[in-house]
């Protein structure tokens, strides 16, 4: 089965391809890291902060993980901006 990508229009960037983002991201006031799957069908695959990737970890992909993480779409390049947001900590380089 083909999924074709889907788009978004982003208030700032115009129409782009989606990504999905956990909602601890995306209300993230600071770092709470950045964690990605290999593969997607979309313009950025699905990312989710530290807490999620922990919980993945110890109870594998579940309903559950999918709901508690309340992944939400966003735009491409909101996505690039995630992610360097996410990730930037003052004690690493
Ligand atoms: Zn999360
Ligand atoms: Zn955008």
């Amino acid at each position: 089965m083909v999924m074709l990508p889907r788009l978004v229009v982003c208030d700032q960037h115009g129409t782009q391809g989606i990504g999905l983002v956990c909602r601890h991201i995306l209300s993230a006031k600071e770092p709470v890291g950045f964690f990605w799957s290999d593969d997607s069908d979309q313009a950025r695959p699905d990312a989710w902060c530290n807490d999620c990737e922990e919980k993945l970890v110890k109870e594998e992909f579940t309903e559950a993980w999918f709901e508690q993480a309340g992944f939400q779409a966003i735009c491409a390049l909101c996505w690039d901006a995630a992610k360097e947001r996410a990730e930037t900590t003052d004690s690493e380089e």
